[in-house]
């Protein structure tokens, strides 16, 4: 049986189903690399209540369940691993999990983003041990304890007022006095008693040995720093593309793949869409749309070769 497909997608967030959906349909055979964690970033977030069709929100682990699904309806075949190694300069291109070798004509890219870090040798030491980047999935262990969520975006606010389900205090760490989080979002977090707002606070360290402890806080006007005692620290400072194992492609200087119009890039037949290429929208619905486009672009180019 021929191990070459017309399409294989890199990816499982909401553009690399959408990939998946639209080639099928197209008649085209899909295979889809999942890897570890299917559904990409939206299985770590809570209720979606920007995606249009859903007037009470959907969970999102559920809007990705259905996605695969959809995708599947229409034949697309999947894989759960990650991809270790691709060589898209031979035709057909091909793609490896460890020695593994799959081949298709075309490629979509769907990687995603992944949480940034801040950088500092005690959140590595203490990771998993009271630091976390994912709320909805350690938040029950913090059970009647306090936490700090770092960071001033939709996704730090988003973080906080999750947290307070659980914890007995949330501190909410940002380096500057004014956020990035929309209004409504920072509303919430502002009207909820268990958060605490401290501002122009950068992480110096996190304190603990074995577990968390506390974190050491720089004040970032005045120089002057703090201990806060605390049990966690969930990470929301935003994410870096996942996008290292392409080293043909082109990339901008945060690491972003580029793509021409078509959602093509450098490399002929080798297409990319959602949040590897994407660091101004980032959302469900724009990487979504944009893997519908990749899928297009991608069966328009299988045509005229
Ligand atoms: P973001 O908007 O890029 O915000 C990242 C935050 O982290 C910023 O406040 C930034 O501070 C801070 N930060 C970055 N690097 C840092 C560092 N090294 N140390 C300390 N702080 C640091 O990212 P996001 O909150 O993940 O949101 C991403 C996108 O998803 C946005 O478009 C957002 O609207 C969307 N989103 C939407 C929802 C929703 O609507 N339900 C939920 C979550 C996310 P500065 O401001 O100082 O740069």
């Amino acid at each position: 049986m021929s191990n070459i497909h017309d399409v294989i997608v890199i990816g499982a967030g909401p553009a690399g189903y959408t990939a998946c959906l639209y080639s099928s349909r197209a008649n085209l055979s899909v295979l889809c690399f999942e890897g570890w964690q299917p559904g990409g970033q939206l299985t770590t977030t809570t209720v979606i209540e920007n995606y249009p069709g859903f007037e009470k929100g959907i969970d999102g682990k559920e809007l990705m369940k259905e996605m695969r699904a959809q995708a599947a309806v229409f034949g697309t075949e999947y894989i759960s691993k990650d991809v270790t190694r691709v060589n898209f300069a031979t035709t057909p291109k091909k793609v490896y999990v460890g020695e593994e070798e799959y081949e298709a004509k075309v490629v979509i890219i769907a990687t995603g983003a992944k949480p940034r870090k801040l950088g500092l040798e005690s959140e590595e030491r203490l990771w998993a041990r009271g630091v976390s980047s994912c709320a909805t999935c350690d938040g029950f262990f913090f059970r009647e304890k306090k936490v700090a969520v770092i960071g001033g975006g939709d996704s730090a606010m988003e973080e906080a007022n999750f947290l307070t389900k659980f914890a007995s205090k949330v501190y909410l760490v940002h380096r500057r006095e004014e956020f990035r989080a929309s209004k409504i979002m920072l509303d919430r977090v502002r009207a909820n008693e268990k958060i605490e707002i401290l501002t122009n606070k950068g992480v110096e360290e996190v304190l603990g040995e074995q577990k968390v402890t506390g974190l050491k806080l720089k004040d970032t006007v005045s120089g002057e720093t703090s201990e806060v005692e605390l049990d966690g620290m969930f990470l929301a400072i935003g994410h870096v593309p996942v996008t290292q194992l392409f080293e043909e492609i082109n990339k901008d200087e945060n690491g972003y793949l580029i793509h021409n119009e078509n959602t093509m890039t450098n490399i002929p037949g080798v297409f990319a869409a959602g949040d590897c290429v994407d660091h101004r929208y980032r959302q469900a619905i724009t990487a979504a749309a944009m893997g519908c486009q990749a899928s297009i672009d991608a069966e328009k180019w299988l045509e005229t070769q």
